[in-house]
C-alpha cells in the first residue's frame, strides 16, 4: 500500500527505500520471510486475526512480509493506492479479469498484444462468457464504436511490440470512463521509470516482472496496480485462486526494482542508438522505433514516456530468408522471444512470438516476413553493433 509512511519522494528514491518496514533485527537490506505460515500468541488473537478485526499475517498464500514489500515499492513508484503481486504476468491479467469482469461482459483491446494475453482473453475468458474484441492500438475510432453497454475493460499495450505503436493514454481513459468502463494498461515495455498510466487517467497498471522489473531473467513474476476498490477485488481473487507470488521471487523483484531507473535509462541510450544506426543501414527497409522522428507517433510518445523503451522491430530488405540469415549471422544477441533482460534478444516475430498468426492477422498487424525484433540489452552498443552488421553487411 502506498500508505501514509511513504513520504513523497521522487521515483528514484521510491525504487530503493518504499515499502521496507524495518523488523527489530535491525536490518539494513530487505529481509526474505521463506514461511507458509504464521503463529499468534493465543487464541485469542488467532480468532481476531482470522476474523479480520486485527490486522497480520495468515498465511503466505494470503499475505508475506517480502511480497508486501515489492507490492507497497511498485505501488508507490506507479502512483497507485495498492498493489497486488501474482506469481507471474499472465496471473496479473487472469486475476484482473476474474475480479472485474463477468460472463455476458466485453472487453476492447488493442489487437497487438501479447500472444498469451490474447489465447487468455479468447480461449478462456471465451469459455467464461466473456468477449474480447480487437481494435487497432492507436486509431481512437476504432476503439469508440467497439464499444458498446456491455463493455466493461479497455486494455492496451503501449507502446506495442514489435512495431512500437503508441496511443494516448489520458485519451483513452477518457474514452473509457465515459462508457462506464475501466482501463488496464500492461506497463510491461516502459515499466513505471519511463511511463506512469495511472497518473495519466488509466484505472489499472499491470505487469509482467519477468521482464524489465527483475531485468536479469531470474524469476517468473506478475503485479496489478491500482485503486484500493479494484485492489481488495483483485486480493481476493489471488488468496481464493492461489496464484500468489513466492517470497523468494518478491524478493528478487524488490532488489530489481532499486536499479530500475538507471537501467531503462541505460537500456533506452543503447536502443536509440542502435535504431539510428539501423535506419541508416542500406539492407534495412525500415525501423519501427518510437524514439526516431520518422515514427508516425513519435511525438505523442515523446510527451507521454520519459523514454522510447529497448525493443526495437526492423525490417530487412527481403523476407524471411534474408531475416533469418541475420538472426542466424549472430553470436552475441540471444535468439530468443524473450525481453526485458541485461542480454540482448532476437527473434523473427513471423515465426515465433506472432507464428500462430494467420497470413491475414499478420498483414493487418503489420508482422511481415523480413521483420527482425531486437530487445536490446546492456552490452556495449559497438559489441551489439558488431552483431547485427556481421548478417547486415552481407546483405548491402
Ligand atoms: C511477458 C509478457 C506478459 C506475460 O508475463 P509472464 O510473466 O510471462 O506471465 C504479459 N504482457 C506482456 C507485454 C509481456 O511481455
Amino acid at each position: 500500500m502506498h500508505d501514509d509512511q511513504t513520504p513523497d519522494w521522487d521515483l528514484e528514491t521510491l525504487a530503493i527505500r518504499a515499502g521496507h518496514q524495518r523488523t527489530h533485527e535491525q536490518e539494513h537490506g530487505e529481509p526474505i520471510f521463506p514461511t507458509s505460515s504464521f503463529v499468534y500468541g493465543s487464541a485469542a488473537e488467532a480468532a481476531r486475526k482470522f476474523g479480520g478485526e486485527e490486522p497480520g499475517n495468515i498465511y503466505s498464500r494470503f499475505t508475506n512480509p517480502t511480497v508486501r514489500t515489492f507490492e507497497q515499492r511498485l505501488a508507490a513508484m506507479e502512483g497507485g493506492e495498492r498493489c497486488v503481486a501474482t506469481s507471474s504476468g499472465m496471473a496479473a491479467i487472469l486475476a484482473t479479469a476474474l475480479a472485474l469482469l463477468q460472463a455476458g461482459d466485453e472487453i476492447v483491446a488493442s489487437r497487438s498484444l501479447f500472444g498469451s494475453t490474447v489465447s487468455l482473453f479468447d480461449k478462456y475468458l471465451g469459455k467464461l462468457g466473456i468477449t474480447t474484441r480487437y481494435v487497432e492500438l492507436s486509431n481512437l475510432d476504432a476503439w469508440e464504436a467497439a464499444i458498446t453497454p456491455a463493455t466493461k475493460l479497455l486494455f492496451a499495450e503501449t507502446p506495442s511490440n514489435p512495431l512500437s505503436e503508441v496511443v494516448d493514454i489520458a485519451v483513452l481513459a477518457d474514452l473509457a470512463h465515459r462508457h462506464d468502463a475501466l482501463l488496464a494498461i500492461d506497463n510491461c515495455f516502459l515499466t513505471p521509470a519511463l511511463q506512469k498510466p495511472i497518473e495519466l487517467g488509466a484505472d489499472l497498471v499491470i505487469h509482467s516482472a519477468t521482464k524489465y522489473l527483475d531485468g536479469q531473467g531470474r524469476a517468473i513474476g506478475g503485479a496489478v496496480v491500482g485503486r484500493d476498490a479494484e485492489l481488495e477485488e483483485l486480493f481476493g481473487v489471488v488468496r481464493t485462486c492461489g496464484p500468489c507470488l513466492s517470497p523468494f521471487n518478491a524478493w528478487i523483484f524488490t532488489k530489481g526494482l532499486e536499479t530500475l531507473n538507471l537501467r531503462m535509462r541505460a537500456h533506452c541510450d543503447n536502443a536509440q542508438a542502435l535504431a539510428e544506426w539501423l535506419e541508416a543501414h542500406p539492407a534495412v527497409a525500415r525501423v519501427h522505433y518510437s524514439g526516431l522522428p520518422s515514427h508516425p507517433q513519435h511525438a505523442l510518445a515523446a510527451r507521454q514516456q520519459r523514454g522510447f523503451g529497448a525493443v526495437i522491430g526492423f525490417e530487412v530488405k527481403g523476407g524471411r530468408e534474408v531475416a533469418w540469415s541475420v538472426i542466424d549471422a549472430t553470436r552475441l544477441l540471444s535468439i530468443t522471444g524473450n525481453l526485458g533482460d541485461v542480454k540482448s534478444t532476437i527473434t523473427h516475430p513471423g515465426t515465433t512470438t506472432h507464428g500462430r498468426l494467420s497470413d491475414d492477422q499478420k498483414a493487418s498487424a503489420g508482422i511481415t516476413e523480413g521483420l527482425i525484433r531486437v530487445a536490446v540489452g546492456l552490452e556495449a552498443l559497438d559489441d551489439i553493433r558488431a552483431d547485427l552488421a556481421r548478417g547486415l553487411d552481407a546483405l548491402a
